[in-house]
């Protein structure tokens, strides 16, 4: 066994929602570096221009294309335009939102909104992409789910992101179970507090929150993006071949008290 070489993804085509910033455009980088033709799914074209540009200058071959995924028909004419030309291998399902508000003071606009692209847009990409998976009897997706999927996270009330990623956790069970038998694996990422623009204005606003997730996370510090892009790149590859269905804790400890 090349065991080297099972973390490779030369020849593979990959597609990262929510790709041109963050954790999305760190998972993008390790998929490249690691051989595969990345394609970023975006909303912000202008993120996604800059990251793909970004990428190429580091010998990633990457593109983009500016997309909402919370549209399902959307995301299947996409599927079936890229599918058409070349398989896509790797779906990665990343694109979220974090909404805080209390629950009682979370508007139907923010729950609609945060189940739409935490939630329904994974499944309209996993359904639209995985049905090509699923014919060519090849493929496999990872959904970035959250330790807010397993746990009650504090001092902060977010509702409806909690629900969402508990959502994500069962949809990655259930979609494991429903694609194995066609080998396409399905597996999801639970990042604890990850240094990015979602949690940047959270923390300047409101220092006491920061110090609190500092204090509950045992090893005593957020996570920076790439080390939840390198747990991805595990379960995107042939490494992984025997995992599906799990959902691979990367939060600092904090799941474990
Ligand atoms: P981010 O806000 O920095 O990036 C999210 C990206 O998703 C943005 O580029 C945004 O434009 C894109 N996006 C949003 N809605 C979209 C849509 N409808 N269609 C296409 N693209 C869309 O966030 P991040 O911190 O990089 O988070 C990435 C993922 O990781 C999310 O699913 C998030 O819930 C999850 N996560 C983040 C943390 C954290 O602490 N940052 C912790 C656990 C899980």
């Amino acid at each position: 066994m090349d065991y080297m070489a099972n973390f490779g993804l030369t020849g593979k085509r990959a597609l990262v929602t929510g790709g041109g910033r963050g954790i999305g455009l760190e998972i993008a980088r390790a998929l490249g570096q690691a051989g595969a033709a990345v394609i970023i799914a975006e909303l912000d074209e202008n993120g996604a221009a800059a990251a793909a540009a970004g990428l190429e200058a580091q010998g990633v071959r990457a593109s983009y294309r500016v997309i909402d995924v919370t549209k399902p028909d959307t995301v299947t004419t996409l599927a079936d335009h890229l599918n058409a030309d070349q398989p896509i291998d790797i779906l990665i399902n990343n694109a979220g939102i974090a909404r805080t508000a209390e629950a009682l003071d979370t508007s139907d606009e923010d729950w609609l909104a945060t189940m739409r692209v935490n939630s329904d847009a994974a499944f309209w990409c996993s359904r639209a992409f995985g049905r090509h998976m699923v014919a060519r009897r090849s493929g496999n997706i990872v959904n970035i789910g959250s330790m807010c999927g397993t746990v009650v996270t504090q001092p902060q009330n977010n509702t409806a992101y909690i629900t969402s990623k508990g959502a994500i956790h069962m949809m990655t069970k259930s979609l494991a179970c429903a694609y194995a038998k066609h080998n396409v694996r399905v597996n999801a990422v639970a990042p604890g507090y990850v240094a990015t623009e979602m949690t940047l204005p959270l923390k300047i606003e409101n220092s006491s929150w920061h110090n609190r997730w500092v204090e509950q996370t045992p090893l005593g510090r957020l996570a920076e993006p790439h080390e939840v892009a390198s747990a991805v790149l595990f379960l995107a590859s042939p490494a992984a071949s025997y995992c599906t269905g799990t959902i691979l804790a990367v939060d600092g400890g904090y799941t474990s008290w």
